[in-house]
């Protein structure tokens, strides 16, 4: 039996901990908050990331290591590298960790971005601002998710206040994109170099927060679909990635801009549960198990629904064996992302239509 030591408890521990099973194989989280969402599928050694008996203990339950969240602290995953393998690769979390290194990388492997500046300083906050002028959004280079460190701009004056209000950290200035739409694209490459990838997704943000994921995303072009693959397949080569990467997009006309990366599972990769041959959990576990990765192929239209800060009660959630309810089993609370719900179909409108409900009803 293959042992997977997770850093980060989450959600997307416990999605990885439920596919484990049927591969054979064991997980175990370490996460410091009590009950963590994984511990609903697997032993949970309850501890700070960075306490090395901890992370000793982890890596003697565990043939392999990965994560579930990219603010894995560097220093956690080196100590863990020494130990175990650890998969995605820790350079992979160095760089989505910087906002900075990533544009960075996505420039060099030819993955266009939006035009941006570093803000490191007072006199960089002026090159900036002419450079790249407004509307435009600062945002930490470091630490910024779900739309956290990230101050819209839409007058130049206003910058050096932004940049105050978001502590006057190293940040970046970037350029507002116009984007027709947001798309992501998750790939999976295998320990031999292999690689799969599921059709883009269309994702719909409110608040910085991924709200709903339509999957494969309308109108997708063969064309848009092979770019996003040769971008992703770019960047994976580059980190000799193992594991399931996804990369936001924003998609201007037939271009895609590079936004961030995740190296790992992700949000909008979760109607691959229902939605997918093989979902995006099992495939990154075999990944980095060293197995055959698993077809990526869909088994209709879906749709997935985020359910945040509060769930919905069950009379406002379709019945019907095409809707499948996800509860993480964490506390209520504004923004929190507490559960999703898939809609999965053979008839793209009928899908379409059960998430008009859910939507008007779980307040998404
Ligand atoms: P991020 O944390 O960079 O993924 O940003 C969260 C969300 O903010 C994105 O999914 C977009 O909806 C929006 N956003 C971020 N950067 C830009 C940009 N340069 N132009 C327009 N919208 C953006």
């Amino acid at each position: 039996m293959t042992r997977v030591g997770i850093v980060g408890g989450g959600q997307l521990g416990m999605m990885l901990a439920e596919a484990a099973g049927p591969l054979g194989i064991e997980c175990v989280a370490l996460d410091p908050g009590p009950g963590a969402p994984a511990s609903r599928a697997c032993h949970q050694i309850v501890a700070a990331y960075d306490d090395a008996g901890a992370l000793d203990e982890l890596a003697a339950a565990s043939d392999v290591c990965t994560y579930e969240f990219e603010n894995v602290p560097l220093g956690a995953a080196a100590f863990l590298a020494e130990r175990r393998p650890v998969l995605p690769p820790p350079k992979a979390l160095e760089i989505a960790q910087d906002r900075l290194l990533e544009k960075t990388m996505f420039d060099d492997v030819g993955l266009r971005v939006a035009p941006w500046a570093p803000v490191g300083s007072k006199e960089e906050l002026e090159e900036a601002r002419e450079a790249i002028g407004a509307p435009s959004v600062l945002k930490t280079r470091r630490l910024g998710y779900d739309g956290k460190g990230q101050e819209t701009i839409t007058d130049v004056d206003d910058a050096p206040d932004a940049w105050r209000r978001l502590g006057e950290v190293p940040s970046i200035l970037e350029s507002f994109v116009g984007f027709d739409r947001e798309l992501s694209i998750l790939g999976v490459r295998a320990l031999d170099g292999a690689t799969a990838f599921y059709p883009l997704v269309e994702n719909r943000h409110r608040e910085g927060i991924l709200r709903v994921s339509i999957a494969p995303g309308p109108d997708v072009t063969p064309e848009l679909q092979a770019a996003a693959e040769a971008h992703a397949t770019a960047v994976m080569d580059r980190l000799g990635y193992v594991g399931v990467l996804a990369i936001e997009l924003f998609q201007v006309g037939e271009t895609l801009l590079g936004n961030e990366m995740a190296p790992r599972v992700h949000n909008s990769g979760h109607w691959t549960i229902e939605g997918a041959a093989t979902s995006q959990f099992e495939n990154h576990l075999r990944a980095i198990c060293g197995l055959e990765l698993g077809p990526t192929t869909r088994t209709g239209y879906s749709a997935m629904v985020n359910l945040i800060g509060r769930m919905p009660g069950r009379d406002a959630i379709p019945a019907g064996p095409a809707v499948h309810v996800h509860a993480y089993g964490k506390h209520e609370r504004p923004g929190r992302k507490l559960g999703h719900i898939t809609v999965v179909g053979d008839d793209r409108d009928t899908v379409f239509q059960v998430l008009q409900v859910i939507t008007r009803t779980s307040d998404t």
